[in-house]
């Protein structure tokens, strides 16, 4: 069974209790991009409202992170960077992954910057087919 990187949660002064640890475990066990409905459904001894607040936190960590799927879904899922990134959905198999570029960023910001808005961040999904559904139509 995997693990997740619980340092983040820890330097920044979170105490990891007990249902902070069963949210990470459930996390750490999701094969796929997840609704707070499905991993709330998972812990049965879990308040839903904790498990939000949870996940809400952790999303603030970059331990989890956010997935706006091109149907207005929302899902989550465990950072693989545990940084700031992107993500390449694919909407045949749902697969999500990651990739960073720097230089977006800064162009999002200098965007941000020339309309005189006050950014607090940004996120950028890529919608489409990953390679091996490509290759298997
Ligand atoms: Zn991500
Ligand atoms: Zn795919
Ligand atoms: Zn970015």
């Amino acid at each position: 069974m995997s693990t997740i990187p619980t340092g983040p949660l820890e330097e920044t002064g979170y105490r990891l209790t007990a249902p902070r640890r069963a949210v990470l475990e459930a996390i750490a066990g999701a094969t796929r991009p997840f609704t707070i409905e499905e991993l709330s459904d998972r812990l049965p001894n879990i308040g839903r409202a904790t498990v939000f607040r949870t996940i809400k936190l952790l999303h603030e960590l970059d331990i989890v992170c956010r997935v706006p799927l091109e149907d207005g879904g929302i899902r989550y899922e465990r950072s693989r960077s545990g940084h700031h990134h992107h993500h390449l959905i694919c909407s045949e198999c749902g697969s999500v992954t990651e990739f960073n570029d720097p230089a977006l960023d800064e162009v999002i910001e200098q965007n941000a910057t020339t309309a005189s808005f006050e950014l607090d961040g940004h996120s950028a999904e890529l919608y489409g087919r990953c390679a091996s559904c490509q290759a298997a139509s």
